[in-house]
């Protein structure tokens, strides 16, 4: 029988929330002609492969807890799910915690407020005053210190590993990733219809998924959907320090800087607000020296002596609008058009959940396992910030 369409799906992007969208799509009904397009395979300046990778409970709201809570489960499980002929991809969840410390007042009340929330919806998660984490956490120093939150099942896993693990995973259910750029949309008013290649391509399906990423707004703006998606340039740093220590949690410092183990040495980063809508490829590597270093060493004594290794220039896709995700459906613009966007510093843990939203969209025509509405597009047009309370990133 001819078939009408080249492909059942099509999904623009095969990073993270592409191959968690093809691997969900394929898993409920492995008959579907499913068709990823990726521009750079190599992925070398995707945000999933340069994300800190970090899973958390502490959320404030209830869509980003619960897709967290999801995210965790499939990351715990990803060796046995991802496994293709008898190779399983080993993710080193490593669940070392996750640690908020609040400095103002404010900080410390929102921190309160999110923790009772967070305990009410199963998340073990442990309120500190200053005193209480500084005996959970020797190395940690409580200067400045209101409030601390400590979630001690969270923790961070190999992004690349993550990415590679869904690729190839979804390759093996049928999935075909082509390497190309999509430059085009074609529609009629009401639906979508095909897409173009820089090559000239032109390819057709029946639904199509912008997890474009960085390129979320550019690929929604082909089919005139406004999409508040922006790149927000962030410095990763990777250092070193010869001191030895109990193991660390991810520590996000409301008072200073983010940090967290990784290997032998340490990873820490400086997002530039004021640079937000800019691609910057240079890393800041005057910010280490002058701002990032004595915050390390005010909160972590030991980082007095450190050797800063490797810095590298990355972006978070920034929903400017709210700092959410945009997950679902197109309503009330062309219906057979989805997305995941703007996931902000969020997107490798909200990717399994978001993925498997959109797959329940396109197969049922509703979500199934989580209620993601207060996500959709519909509070962009709305002009409803659905924001979280307190850190955000
Ligand atoms: C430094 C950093 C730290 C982070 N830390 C965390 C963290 O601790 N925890 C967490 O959960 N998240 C974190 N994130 C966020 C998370 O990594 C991202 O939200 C997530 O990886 C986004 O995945 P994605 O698939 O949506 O997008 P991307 O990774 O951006 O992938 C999009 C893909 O689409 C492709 N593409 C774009 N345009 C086109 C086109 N026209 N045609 C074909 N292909 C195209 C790109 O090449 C790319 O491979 C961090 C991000 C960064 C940068």
């Amino acid at each position: 029988m001819t078939r009408a369409t080249d492909y059942d799906v099509i999904i623009i992007g095969g990073a993270l929330a592409g191959g968690s969208t093809a691997y969900h799509l394929l898993q409920r009904d492995p008959s579907l002609r499913i068709c990823v397009i990726e521009k750079d395979p190599s992925y070398e300046k995707a945000p999933s492969a340069l994300s800190m990778a970090g899973i958390r409970l502490l959320f404030s709201q209830v869509e980003n807890l619960q897709m967290s809570q999801f995210g965790s489960q499939f990351y715990s499980n990803f060796g046995e799910s991802m496994k293709v002929d008898d190779d399983n991809v080993d993710l080193h969840f490593w669940k070392q915690g996750y640690l908020f410390i609040a400095g103002t007042p404010e900080q410390a009340a929102d921190m309160e407020e999110n923790h009772r929330f967070q305990t009410n919806n199963g998340v073990n998660a442990l309120l500190f005053d200053a005193e209480e984490l500084s005996q959970r956490f020797p190395d940690i120093s409580n200067e400045g210190v209101t409030r601390a939150v400590f979630s001690p099942s969270d923790g961070w896993i190999d992004p690349y590993g993550a990415l590679m693990g869904l690729r190839r995973k979804a390759i093996s259910l049928g999935a075909t990733y082509i390497h190309g750029e999509v430059v085009d949309i074609a529609h009629d008013g009401s639906l979508v219809r095909s897409v173009t290649l820089a090559d000239g391509k032109k390819i057709t399906a029946d639904h199509f998924v912008n997890t474009a990423g960085l390129y979320a707004a550019k690929v929604a703006k082909m089919v005139g959907m406004d999409l508040p998606v922006q790149p927000l340039p962030r410095t990763q740093y990777y250092f070193e320090c010869h001191e030895t220590f109990d193991p660390l949690p991810l520590t996000r410092d409301q008072v200073g800087v983010g940090f967290r183990p990784e290997g032998v040495g340490f990873l820490s980063g400086l997002t530039d607000m004021s640079r937000v809508g800019n691609f910057v490829d240079e890393p800041n590597w005057d910010a280490f020296e002058e701002h990032i270093w004595p915050m390390l060493a005010t909160r972590v004594p030991k980082f007095e002596a450190i050797r800063l290794k490797h810095a590298w220039a990355t972006h978070y896709a920034q929903n400017v609008f709210d700092g959410n995700a945009i997950i679902g459906r197109w309503e009330g613009g062309l219906s057979n058009f989805f997305v995941i966007a703007g996931c902000s510093g969020h997107g490798l843990q909200h990717a399994p959940a978001a993925g498997r939203a959109i797959s329940e969209l396109i197969l049922t025509g509703r979500l199934e396992a989580l209620d993601l509405t207060r996500l959709s597009y519909q509070r962009i047009v709305d002009n409803r910030p659905y924001a979280e309370k307190g850190i955000k990133a």
